[in-house]
């Protein structure tokens, strides 16, 4: 069992901005349950640093073009994970999130930011902070740990390195000026290394220097080889392709579980899935819509962008809102999305209801409480929300994208006759494919035995972590075996 160096930007509950702190704070549970030796590495943001004050310095590093920074170490919070804090004041002790300010804007300094948090985690990979412990395996996320696999590619004696990708949209892209003061080998210029159309990329570390490439779903593993979700990185992850890969996220069911979640009204399993009709009356009372058991109610949680197909359903609001349905939607996101939506709440109150913001309760809440979930993503790398709905009889209606094709299969008659449905899916990216799709969700609800069926069999699937980490495991002997 290798050793693995987990590098990543935030992790739940340390410090969390979306679905990359939930794989952060899961899968090294799992890896650790094992038999792996795990060690989680993050920057030590002021947030994170309020929650470590009892953890203890155990190493300082020197980094070339940098102050030196301290290493301090703890358990993740809940877990016996052991967990390594990169703490270097000017960089990362400040007010604001982890990547922007408090107002949305990107810190102006990111690129040396993660410049330097590679090199931590490059030097404690190799064992250079004298902590007498050395990686088999580096497992790096996103772009903000992209530079991780362009340095360690440099030594002779190198731990094999696997990247994951969350979301090809971010690509951490700098203005090319900005390479020299990284200090950075000269030789990882150029188009074959981080150069990109004249700018610099930090996906491209990670996409061109490690060993294994994997996403969060098989679909977009092959998604963005293709033009329209590749962002001109189609070429090169073709390239890369025999190394290229996808396993699906896993739920937390500690978290997500009808039957013991804490933050709903009334906890409810297969066997008395009746007691789910006080969540809902509670969601309809909570979001001043009528309470009626019988009129089927829509949830939706998200952040309110292009992605997640926000456009389609405005697109085709005027006639959801002809139909027999009541919708609550909780996000927040572009501000013309959320304007639009509070807009139309205003205009049908009896049955749309916009809540915009973040609120952790309430998403449980609308999981529990509502009859069917909408996902209409553009793209979506994986998705969680639709997994949580599978668990909660909450049936989803989604788009067939990325993590939604891979985990929803479609009430049409066949699958309906093999008790293997879970879900509508629709392809088109249109607001009348949506349109159509939420009419199909409302007559298989007026069905009674069949909708139970459907809730009953998303209800039974099973994406605990417990399976994907062993994927992962496999890939990191995997990337081993195959170390360039
Ligand atoms: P993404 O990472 O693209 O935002 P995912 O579906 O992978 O989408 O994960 C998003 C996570 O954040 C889910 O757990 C979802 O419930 C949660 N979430 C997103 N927006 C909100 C919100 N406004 N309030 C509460 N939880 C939210």
């Amino acid at each position: 069992m290798p050793k693995v160096l987990f590098a990543v930007s935030e992790a739940h509950p340390l410090i969390k901005t979306g679905g990359l702190a939930d794989f952060a704070g899961s899968l090294p549970v799992a890896l650790q349950e094992l038999r792996h030796d795990v060690r989680l590495v993050l920057p030590a943001y002021r947030p994170v640093l309020a929650q470590a004050r009892a953890w203890r310095e155990v190493a300082r590093l020197e980094l070339p073009g940098h102050q030196a920074a301290r290493i301090l170490e703890g358990a993740l919070p809940g877990t016996r994970v052991t967990c390594w804090l990169v703490h270097a004041p000017e960089w990362f002790d400040r007010p604001g999130g982890p990547y922007a300010d408090a107002g949305g804007h990107d810190w102006p300094d990111n690129a040396a930011r993660y410049a330097l948090f590679a090199r931590a985690v490059a030097q404690l990979a190799l064992d250079e902070a004298g902590l007498n412990w050395r990686a088999g395996v580096v497992h790096c996320s996103d772009w903000q740990t992209g530079l991780v696999p362009a340095l360690l590619s440099r030594e002779a004696e190198r731990p094999a390195t696997l990247f994951t990708i969350h979301n090809l949209a971010y690509q951490g892209l700098f203005p090319a000026a900005q390479f020299p003061a990284l200090n950075l080998p000269a030789a990882l210029w150029g188009h074959d290394g981080l150069e990109f159309h004249g700018q610099l990329s930090f996906i491209k570390g990670g996409l061109i220097y490690a060993d294994r490439i994997n996403t969060v779903s098989p679909t977009y593993a092959g998604e963005i080889t293709t033009p329209a979700l590749g962002y001109g990185l189609e070429g090169l992850l073709r390239h890369r392709a025999a190394h290229l890969s996808g396993i699906l996220n896993g739920v937390d069911y500690r978290v997500w579980d009808p039957a013991r979640d804490p933050l709903i009204i009334r906890n409810y399993s297969p066997a008395g899935l009746a007691h789910k009709a006080a969540n809902k009356a509670w969601l309809q009372q909570h979001c001043a819509l009528p309470a009626q058991e019988h009129i089927p109610l829509i949830g939706m949680v998200g952040r309110l962008v292009e992605q997640k197909g926000i456009d389609l359903l405005l697109a085709a609001l005027p006639q959801l809102m002809k139909l027999p349905l009541q919708l609550v939607l909780l996000g927040s996101g572009a501000r013309h999305f959320e304007d639009a939506l509070q807009d139309w709440a205003r205009r049908y109150p009896e049955q749309l209801s916009v809540r915009i913001g973040y609120n952790e309760e309430l998403a449980h809440r609308i999981e529990a409480g509502a009859d069917m979930f909408l996902m209409p993503s553009r793209f979506e790398p994986c998705g969680l929300n639709q997994l949580y709905s599978l668990r909660y009889g909450t049936v989803p209606i989604v788009r067939r994208t990325g993590g939604l094709a891979d985990t929803v299969v479609d009430a049409g008659a066949d699958n309906l006759k093999r008790d293997r449905a879970t879900g509508i899916v629709f392809s088109e990216e249109s607001g009348a494919a949506l349109l159509d799709a939420v009419r199909r969700a409302l007559n298989l609800f007026s069905g009674g035995a069949t909708w139970h069926a459907l809730m009953l069999a998303g209800m039974r699937q099973d994406y605990s972590w417990q399976a994907s980490a062993r994927r992962y495991s496999a890939l990191y002997q995997q990337a081993m075996a195959e170390r360039r």
